[in-house]
């Protein structure tokens, strides 16, 4: 059976005036009808990147990306604008991060639904504000008749989150991508957004991918993870098998960094040394090799010499770690 979306050999390169930043190198994945990708990394991993590729939002004028990705079996990479547009908000759709910057501050909430409806499905203007109080109120707005009228202002943080899943949700998308999509918000409104997308994504066999920085996020939703490292997967794997053997030394690391109940008064949090690789100069080899501990502990030339791919480490289990299975 066709995959909902399949991405095989993605790069995307941004000319800057400083030279090529190559932002996204080879990334492969797929992303299954009601299932949920966890895509997590750090800033400047290539995450966010790698998503607007997928919707074609990139800028032409000042980059390139090459490879493929196929929704439903039909290609995106080089088809005509108008193919990508039509899939764009009607069978794929995005929530961004911040809804307070994504939604216009001068139209009504029900306004902005209704044209992102009618650009898909016509119909009269009247129609389609029927469709916006019927999806605010499928993400829990209350009293969605007379919010249908208000403007992003009048909601709260929380709310305007959920009013963004509903504008996604209009067209009754195939594919969302959510970007971050708690980020801004309180951990308690935080779980009910996340729980939201959950029961909206069963009940309507939605494909989703997540992309985070937060191992937490992931934890509670994905059914498969994707981690990236300086613009290239470093491992993936089904959700419990990454949490419960990571094989990746950047995995590890970024799983140590989380705080533990069980953790003794007074212990400092782990954190990965150093920072993000430059995505213009990147290390030679492995990019992760200046920060890994393995590599400060062994100084194995493999890990200075091929950029390493991602491969099959165990069923289901991917790593691009150069010494994974390699014994000293
Ligand atoms: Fe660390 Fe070497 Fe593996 Fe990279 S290839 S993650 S530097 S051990």
């Amino acid at each position: 059976m066709t995959a909902l979306l399949e991405v095989s050999g993605l790069e995307v390169e941004f000319r800057t005036a400083e030279g090529i930043v190559k932002a996204v190198k080879g990334v492969d994945f797929t992303v299954e009808r009601g299932k949920t990708l966890g895509i997590v990394g750090e800033s400047g991993s290539g995450k966010s990147v790698t998503s607007l590729a997928v919707m074609g939002l990139h800028r032409a004028a000042s980059s390139t990306v090459t490879g493929s990705v196929k929704f439903e079996g039909t290609e995106l990479i080089g088809a005509v604008p108008e193919t990508v547009r039509k899939l764009r908000g009607r069978r794929m759709a995005m929530i961004f991060q911040d809804a307070l910057t994504s939604l216009h501050p001068y139209f009504t909430i029900g306004d902005q639904i209704a044209e992102a409806y009618r650009e898909h499905h016509g119909g009269s203007r009247k129609a389609a504000l029927e469709r916006a109080v019927e999806v605010l109120g499928d993400v829990g707005i209350p009293e969605p008749r007379r919010r249908v009228h208000e403007h992003p202002h009048q909601f709260s943080g929380g709310m305007r989150q959920r009013a963004m899943i509903a504008l996604a949700l209009s067209c009754e998308p195939d594919l969302i991508i959510a970007d971050e999509p708690t980020t801004a918000l309180d951990v308690t409104v935080q779980a009910q957004v996340l729980e939201l997308l959950k029961k909206l994504q069963q009940e309507r066999g939605l494909g989703v991918i997540m992309i985070t920085h937060d191992l937490g996020v992931i934890a509670r939703v994905a059914d498969e993870v994707l981690v990236m490292y300086g613009g290239s997967a470093a491992e993936q794997a089904p959700v419990d098998t990454l949490f419960a053997s990571p094989r990746h030394p950047y995995t590890r690391g970024l799983l140590d960094s989380l705080p533990r109940l069980d953790a003794a008064e007074g212990e400092a949090l782990s954190s990965i040394p150093g920072s993000p690789p430059s995505l213009l100069n990147p290390p030679p080899g492995c990019a992760f090799h200046p920060r890994c501990p393995v590599y400060a502990a062994e100084k194995n030339p493999l890990c200075t010499g091929e950029r390493p791919q991602l491969r099959l480490v165990a069923e289901g289990h991917r790593n691009a770690c150069q010494l994974d299975g390699v014994t000293a």
